[in-house]
C-alpha cells in the first residue's frame, strides 16, 4: 500500500460533480504536483485530503489508516495556501511558534525549534518583524516555516507562489524543492503553471474537469503527451489534425490528433533519414531570451518551430525555409 492512497473519491456540491471518481497513490516523500487549469477540482482534492471537506463518496488513506472520517488535527497535515495568512500582529517568531504553543510544549524547546526552522527557511535575522515589514516571498516563507514546524505527516501547498513576482517566484521554486528534500517530507503541491509543476515535482497529475488525465515524471509528461489536452496545456505542442498531417507531409496517423513539440519542427539542416520534409514561409518571429520562436505558414497549416537564439543565425519575415520533422517526434493522441 502507498503512503497515501485516494480510492475512487467523488466530491459534489449540490449537483455540481467536483471530483469524479480520483485515484491517487503517493510514496512517502514524493513531491507531487497537481496541475490543471483553474476551476478543475485541485484546491477541493487537497481540501478533501485535510478534512476542511468531506468526499461524497470514497476513501482516504494515509500511512495504512482510512482518515476519510477523521477530523483536520487528527491527520496531521500542514498547509499552505495562497493567501499568506499569517497573524498580522504577531511577529516571525510569534507566528511560527503558535501551533506549538497551542500544543503548550515546553518554552525553551519552541525558542529552539522556531530558530531551527527559520533557518531553514532562510529568514533567521527576521526574528523580530512584523508580516507588514516583510515582502510577499518572505512571508510565504514564514508560512511555510509555521507549517513544517509542526512536523505534519504531508505537506499540502496551494499555489503558494501564485502572487509572488516572477524572479523571486523561481528562486522559491528552487528553495522549497530543497528544503522539502532535506526533510524528506511528503508534499502535495498544487499549481495551473506548467512550467512550475516541471521544475519542482518528482510527479505531476494532470487535472481536467475533476479527473486525472495524465499522471507521470515531468520529463514523461512533457516528451510524450497522451490526449489532446495534454498536449495543450504542456510545453506549446502544434497539434494537427490527421488531415492536416496528411496534407502537411503525406503521413497518416491511426488517431483524430497528433501532437509536435516546437524544437522538433527543423529549420533547413543536414536532411536527416527517417524524417518528413516540406516547405514553409516565416509569418512569426518572436524573441523569447535563449529560444526564438517562428510561426511558419506551410501551404495554410501553422506550426511554431523554436530553436536556440543566435545572434548571427537569425531568419527574417516572409523567408521560405525547407523544413523537417523526425517520424518518431510526431505523437498520437487519443
Ligand atoms: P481549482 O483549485 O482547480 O481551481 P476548485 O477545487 O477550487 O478548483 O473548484 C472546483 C469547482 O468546485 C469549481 O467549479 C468551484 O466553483 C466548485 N466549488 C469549490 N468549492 C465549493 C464550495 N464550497 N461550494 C460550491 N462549489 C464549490
Ligand atoms: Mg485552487
Amino acid at each position: 500500500m502507498a503512503y497515501i492512497e485516494f480510492r475512487n473519491v467523488h466530491k459534489s456540491f449540490g449537483n455540481n460533480e467536483v471530483l469524479k471518481g480520483i485515484n491517487l497513490s503517493i510514496d512517502e516523500g514524493e513531491f507531487v504536483t497537481l496541475l490543471g487549469p483553474s476551476g478543475c477540482g485541485k484546491s477541493t482534492l487537497l481540501r478533501c485530503f485535510s478534512g476542511l471537506e468531506t468526499v461524497t463518496e470514497g476513501e482516504i488513506y494515509l500511512d495504512g489508516t482510512n482518515i476519510t472520517d477523521f477530523t483536520p488535527k487528527q491527520r496531521k497535515i500542514g498547509m499552505v495556501f495562497q493567501q499568506y495568512s499569517l497573524f498580522p500582529n504577531m511577529t516571525v517568531h510569534q507566528n511560527v511558534a503558535f501551533g506549538l504553543q497551542m500544543q503548550k510544549k515546553d518554552k525553551h524547546f519552541i525558542t529552539e525549534k522556531v530558530k531551527d526552522v527559520l533557518h531553514t527557511v532562510g529568514l533567521s535575522d527576521k526574528l523580530d518583524q512584523y508580516p507588514r515589514q516583510l515582502s510577499g516571498g518572505q512571508q510565504q516563507r514564514v508560512a511555510l516555516a509555521r507549517a513544517i514546524i509542526m512536523e505534519p505527516k504531508v505537506l499540502l501547498l496551494d499555489e503558494p507562489l501564485s502572487a509572488i513576482d516572477a524572479l523571486l517566484r523561481r528562486n522559491l521554486q528552487v528553495e522549497i524543492r530543497k528544503i522539502q528534500q532535506n526533510l524528506k517530507m511528503t508534499t502535495i503541491f498544487v499549481t495551473h503553471d506548467q512550467e512550475e509543476a516541471m521544475v519542482m515535482s518528482d510527479t505531476i497529475h494532470l487535472f481536467n474537469v475533476g479527473q486525472i488525465e495524465q499522471s507521470g515524471s515531468p520529463a514523461d509528461i512533457y516528451t510524450h503527451p497522451q490526449t489532446k489536452f495534454a498536449a495543450n496545456f504542456i510545453g506549446h505542442y502544434n497539434i494537427l489534425s490527421n488531415p492536416d498531417l496528411k496534407k502537411l507531409c503525406g503521413l497518416s496517423s491511426d488517431c483524430d490528433f497528433v501532437a509536435i513539440r516546437p524544437e522538433a519542427v527543423l529549420i533547413s539542416p543536414e536532411p536527416l533519414n527517417d524524417a518528413v520534409h516540406f516547405q514553409g514561409k516565416i509569418t512569426g518571429v518572436m524573441l523569447r531570451g535563449t529560444t526564438i520562436s517562428y510561426t511558419i505558414d506551410c501551404d495554410g497549416i501553422e506550426l511554431r518551430a523554436d530553436t536556440l537564439f543566435e545572434t548571427n543565425r537569425q531568419r527574417n519575415m516572409g523567408e521560405m525555409l525547407q523544413l523537417q520533422i523526425l517520424k518518431e517526434d510526431i505523437l498520437h493522441l487519443h
